[in-house]
């Protein structure tokens, strides 16, 4: 290999204009080849072959009636032929010198013999030529217009298409567009040295990191960094998506990986990103069962990650979401030995990340970014991002220079719950039984002691399909939960049936997720977090993935799972307990807040809280609960 690394990088593309004049020159000699080879056994067959001499014989027997005489050849007719209908003209190819054809024309002129045309200069070389050229532009324009339509260099799409590798020769973008992260930008710092320096590196003898796999939720900035790091080193950026390889026809995905690394290693040093790997380095031997086009795929993909000689400068990065299922073969060392962990954003790293998405958005004096990061525990960059976005359009809409604060904590509730729906037309009694069931919850976490602040409670519906709403907003950052502050937790999810039940007697779909996600809590205390009396110190589930929701499956006996149930059950009885207790001792509050509701149709949180302090000045006291915690 004779690339150096001051070439300029190349596009894969490049070669593809030359494939085709190749095809195009090609095709037309073909072309050619037919027509001349088809017109000269049209031209054979309209005459009847003759020699010179024949020629010379019938001139001097004076038995010539129509001559042509041209620069090759001599056309003539016979009179004894002339006379019949069908009669074929003779041809008998000469290639006599211009002066013998002009004193030819003037001998059969002296005889009376009639010479119909004269042609002794070869215009033919010109004609080809022309001929060629027209062909070669015909050809080549159809080519292109058939490319065209087949969606843009789909031709020859099985084996070879390189359609999918996206490759930026500078990505522009630097650690500083990513927000956060900083464990993974100290890890991937060193990659960027090599890129930087791959001298220093190999002098020493020190073998170079071949990869590194980038593992954290969807949205989480993992893409972003690994242009970031082609962006520091000021490399090119090689990227495709692990899903692309999976393809129907065997074989192809091995090739595109084959291309991949072809191309990249032209322009070395550069950075091979593949997204999503999963979709093709999941474990072979796998419940998915066997698949030899995903094996194939798989192998060629690390025996690549083997092959490619790091010391030129590749370094592939890799994401996914799932790194358990990934084989473990990828994971060993010398190929993605190495994991950067790209979490979640805590306080900071989410104000960070508003701060770089609002670098060039105008924002009103009124915003405060640190309340937007607040009000977004759990949010990923990508959610924070589009948060922004969506500020900014509803600026626009309402035709404002700058983003205020409004328009944000707007789009940051349409992002959580969706827009509000203005057309859906509730009955009275279900309006009533929605309000009830929103202050059954904000009155419970209003009244509790260890939940987080109510700030807003809506009974607009929403078109995620709500029909109303009550927000809490976390005033810090949490990093650990107690037992107290997951029981209030479970107590406010199940305050709206209990308002429902305790007013109106009945229960109402509308508290299927609060109980979904009741249910969730409650099996994760008694499963994950050890959080229950009757099992104990003890974990009966196993995280599978903490990176998609904490998900997780129960390893134990059919026995100890009975009592996972028993117990989840058991708690939310008691937390459900608990609430109608909690607000049946505050029934009037309960209704003067509702009718308020019910009158305003969204309320904010101190609202509430001026209904709660001054009715209520009085605290509640223990013994609201029938659950004893410890
Ligand atoms: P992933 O690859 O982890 O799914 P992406 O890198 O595609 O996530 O992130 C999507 C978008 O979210 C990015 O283009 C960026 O706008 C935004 N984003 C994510 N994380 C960050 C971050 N840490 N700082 C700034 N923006 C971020
Ligand atoms: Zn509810």
């Amino acid at each position: 290999m004779d690339q150096s690394n001051n070439q300029p990088p190349r596009k894969p593309e490049d070669k593809k204009p030359k494939l085709n004049i190749w095809l195009a020159i090609v095709a037309t000699a073909i072309i050619l080849f037919i027509i001349s080879s088809v017109y000269s056994a049209i031209r054979n067959s309209r005459y009847t072959q003759t020699t010179f001499t024949d020629f010379m014989t019938e001139m001097k027997a004076d038995n010539l009636s129509e001559v042509e005489l041209h620069y090759d050849r001599i056309l003539y007719m016979t009179k004894t032929e002339a006379e019949k209908p069908a009669a074929k003209q003779k041809a008998c190819y000469t290639g006599l010198p211009e002066g013998d054809i002009l004193q030819l024309a003037k001998d059969l002129d002296a005889q009376g013999i009639k010479v119909n045309e004269v042609i002794t200069e070869d215009n033919s070389f010109i004609y080809t030529v022309l001929l060629y050229i027209i062909m070669f532009g015909a050809v080549f324009g159809m080519m292109t217009l058939l490319t065209k339509r087949m969606g843009g260099g789909m031709m020859g799409s099985i084996g070879s298409n390189k359609a999918k590798v996206y490759m930026e020769k500078q990505t522009g973008v630097t650690f500083r567009d990513v927000a956060g992260q900083d464990e993974a930008k100290e890890s991937l710092q060193e990659i960027i040295d090599f890129l930087h320096n791959p001298g220093k590196y190999t002098e020493i003898g020190a073998k170079l990191p071949k990869g590194a796999l980038l593992v954290g939720s969807p949205g989480t900035g993992k893409t972003l960094l690994a242009k970031a790091v082609a962006g520091e080193a000021n490399v090119p950026f090689f990227s495709i998506s692990g899903s692309d390889f999976v393809e129907m026809f065997v074989g192809v995905g091995a090739s595109r990986v084959r291309d991949l690394f072809r191309e990249a290693a032209k322009v070395a040093p550069c950075i091979v990103f593949i997204d999503e790997i999963d979709a093709v380095g999941r474990s072979r031997d796998s419940r998915y069962g066997g698949n030899s086009e995903h094996e194939q795929t798989l192998n060629q993909l690390l025996g690549e990650i083997d092959g490619f000689d790091s010391t030129k400068g590749i370094v592939c990065l890799a994401a996914t979401n799932r790194p358990e299922i990934l084989d473990k073969a990828l994971l060993r060392a010398g190929r993605f030995d190495r994991q950067i962990i790209v979490d979640r954003p805590n306080l900071q790293g989410r104000l960070d990340t508003l701060k770089v998405h609002t670098r060039k958005i105008k924002l009103a004096e009124d915003v405060d970014l640190r309340k937007i990061a607040q009000a977004t525990a759990g949010a990923v960059g990508a959610d924070l991002a589009n948060l922004v976005n969506e500020a900014a359009l509803r600026a626009v809409r309402k035709g404002r220079k700058a983003v205020n604060q409004e328009d944000l904590m707007v789009s940051f509730e349409t992002v959580i719950a969706g827009t509000e729906k203005k057309n859906t037309v509730l009955t009275d009694t279900e309006k009533r039984i929605v309000a009830y069931h929103e202050v059954g919850h904000a009155l419970v976490a209003a009244l509790e002691k260890h939940s987080q602040p109510v700030s807003k409670i809506t009974i607009v519906p929403h078109t995620s399909g709500a029909l109303g709403y009550t927000m809490q907003m976390p005033e810090e950052e949490k990093y650990l939960q107690t037992s107290q502050e997951l029981l209030t937790e479970l107590r406010t999810l199940v305050g709206g049936r209990a308002a429902e039940e305790l007013v109106f007697g009945v229960k109402t779909t509308g508290a299927a997720n609060d109980i979904q996600r009741a249910t969730a809590l409650a099996r994760n205390m008694v499963t994950l977090y050890g959080m229950s009396d009757a099992l104990g110190l003890m974990a009966p589930a196993t995280v599978s993935n903490q990176y998609l929701d904490n998900q997780s499956y129960l390893d134990c006996s059919q026995e100890t799972s009975a009592r996972v149930d028993e117990e989840v059950r058991e708690l939310l009885r008691l937390c459900y307990q608990d609430s109608k207790n909690l607000l049946t001792s505050h029934r009037a509050m309960l209704d003067e807040i509702s009718e308020y509701l019910l009158a305003k149709e969204t309320i904010t949180g101190d609202e509430l809280m001026a209904f709660v302090n001054t009715e209520n000045s009085e605290n509640i006291t223990e013994e609201d609960f029938v659950s004893e915690e410890e």
